[in-house]
């Protein structure tokens, strides 16, 4: 038999680990993947603390380099080669190597895209201008980091309320910028208005000035570098630095390009085995659909965990091995300065558009017992169907302790543990870390309770 090849497009998260896990099952299979840009293998998720100076050099941000792939696994990794165009009758793409324009063909048996997400910029937004800046693949934190300290940046705005927005919130208020925050309609718009609020409190409270209902309509450059910014209403700001955070889409053009199927948001549609509508092409992370286990269909929420399981079942399925993606609740979690947020499952509207009968149950509970020095109260919101008492989201947010809880409510939904069951659930206590009863009991004690009547 003819040795069989996947060609990998993009080398970061899904991209690394699908191939890796391939050569691991298929040693035998030859593997060639194509990175546009300078890194593989890099943690993005790091780079608003780069930014901020709790993660020193940029480089403690990639996990593995190009020449790991090659020597300890065997798979060739092509840097700085943009694939343009992939050719399915013929089994072909087309690749460009950036630094000469020399465009060559690359033959393949099987083909993972795994171009990621790029940022959804609003119209009005320049980020053509010197101090507009998106933030996406490590080069741009490496620039934005640079233009600050060249520059003695000292003040800034970001345009969108996501988590990339708040999460530079920190960042850059660490590394010295007094920041305004523009929000076109609600801070984190999938946060429960509850849990928002808290988010609001903890942003003012470092200084960080949120405007609220503001869209920018233009942006221009202005005097002594900085960047003029013309809101709708017709306000102008003023700052040397402009962080664009207003989304990200999936990169699935190429896809569509090759009359793939798109699907949800524009990601490109798959199946479980996480196949295109060509099922010698596959796709996963940023740039995919994900199974959404309690909608009981496929979404679009391109986390990095996402990222990495589904790049392990794209490599089981290509080395022959018939694996279905388990699955995704929505679960997130992010840091605003001192303050951790994070959800699971749907959020109340959500739950209602698929149909179900919930309703909403705030508790307030703290991290520790009462006596021991350094507990935060902890808010929990938890949408429980009425009747069957069963919980289809929860979020939290506080100080102390959300991180590990948030992930207690992931495992019991997952588990499809009813509000009763998870009540009486046998959880870890000792005063440094709960009240005997924990914050999770407590919460699923109360939304039992609420979403008793059917
Ligand atoms: C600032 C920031 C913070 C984040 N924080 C978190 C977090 O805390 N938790 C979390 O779960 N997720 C977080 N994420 C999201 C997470 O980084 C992504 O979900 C994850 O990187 C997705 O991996 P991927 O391999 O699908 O795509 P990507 O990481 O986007 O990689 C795609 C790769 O494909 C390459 N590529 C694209 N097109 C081509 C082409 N035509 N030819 C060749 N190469 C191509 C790109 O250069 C890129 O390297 C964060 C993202 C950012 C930007």
């Amino acid at each position: 038999m003819d040795q069989q090849k996947l060609v990998v497009i993009g080398g970061d998260a899904v991209g690394m680990s699908a191939a890796s896990r391939t050569k691991r099952r298929r040693p035998d299979m030859e593997i060639e993947v194509f990175e546009m840009g300078e890194y593989v293998s890099y943690g993005a998720c790091g780079m608003p603390y780069y930014i901020s100076g709790q993660v020193r050099e940029l480089e403690d941000l990639v996990v593995l380099t190009p020449r790991d792939f090659e020597e300890k696994r065997g798979i060739r990794v092509q840097m700085g080669h943009r694939v343009e165009e992939i050719r399915p009758e013929q089994r072909k793409v087309l690749v460009k190597e950036i630094a000469t324009g020399r465009v060559r063909e690359a033959d393949y048996d099987k083909l993972l895209i795994a171009t990621g997400a790029e940022p959804v910029v609003p119209p009005g937004l320049d980020v053509s201008l010197p101090g507009v800046f998106t933030l996406r693949g490590l080069p741009d934190a490496g620039r934005i980091k640079d233009y600050i300290g060249r520059r003695k940046i000292d003040a800034g705005v970001i345009v969108g309320a996501g988590y990339i927005g708040l999460e530079m919130a920190e960042g850059l208020s660490r590394a010295g910028l007094k920041l305004t925050l523009l929000v076109r309609s609600k801070v984190m718009s999938s946060l429960e208005e509850e849990v928002a609020q808290i988010v609001v409190k903890e942003l003012e409270r470092e200084g960080v000035k949120l405007e609220v209902g503001a869209s920018v309509a233009e942006t221009a450059a202005g005097e002594g570098g900085r960047i003029e910014i013309r809101l709708t209403g017709g306000r102008v700001l003023h700052a040397p630095l402009v962080l664009v955070g207003t989304g990200v889409r999936p990169r699935s053009e190429l896809a569509g390009r090759a009359g793939l199927t798109l699907g949800v948001k524009g990601a490109i549609k798959v199946d479980r085995r996480q196949r295109t509508s060509r099922p010698e092409i596959f796709a996963a992370g940023d740039c995919a659909e994900a199974y959404h286990r309690l909608l009981g269909r496929n979404a679009y929420l391109p986390l990095a965990l996402t990222a990495n399981r589904q790049g392990r079942v794209v490599g089981d399925n290509i080395a022959g091995i018939e694996r279905e993606f388990p699955g995704i609740l929505g679960t997130a979690v992010f840091k605003v300065f001192d303050l951790t947020v994070a959800r699971t499952g749907l959020g109340l509207a959500e739950a209602r558009e698929a149909g179900l009968d919930v309703v909403k149950v705030v508790v307030d509970s703290a991290s520790r017992a009462g006596y021991y020095p350094g507990g935060e109260p902890i808010k929990t919101v938890v949408v429980a169907e009425r009747g069957t008492k069963k919980a289809w989201g929860v979020q939290m947010a506080g100080r102390d302790g959300v991180a590990h809880r948030i992930n207690t409510w992931a495992a019991a939904i997952s588990a499809g543990l009813s509000l009763e069951e998870i009540k009486d659930l046998d959880l870890a206590y000792t005063p440094p870390y709960s009240p005997v009863w924990d914050p999770v009991l407590q919460a699923a004690d109360v939304a039992s309770k609420h979403s008793a009547q059917g």
